[in-house]
């Protein structure tokens, strides 16, 4: 694990950005804002490029792991796309 850092506009950014979006996982997505390996991508560990994350802040992966011919590693179980979602939040 490596720390992904942002400068203070990009990370007041992200966080308006989640905030405005006021998802069920927008609580979730804030707090792994804060966290040491937010914005670094769960599959390979690289770097999750700051437009990536701007357009999807709850991202969990980079671009290239993102890709639909690549499977996605059977360890995780948040799903990358706000929309689909299975877990209650409550
Ligand atoms: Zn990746």
């Amino acid at each position: 694990m490596h720390y992904h850092y942002f400068t203070i506009e990009q990370r007041e950014a992200l966080e308006r950005l989640i905030r405005s979006q006021a998802s069920g996982d927008a609580r979730e997505t804030l707090r792994r804002l804060h966290s040491p390996d937010y914005g670094v991508c769960r599959a390979c560990g690289g770097d999750i490029p700051y437009v990536r994350l701007m357009a999807d802040p709850a991202t969990l992966y980079c671009t290239a792991c993102l890709r639909p011919t690549t499977p996605r590693p059977a360890s995780t179980s948040a799903d990358t796309t706000s929309t689909t979602s299975t877990q209650s939040g409550k």
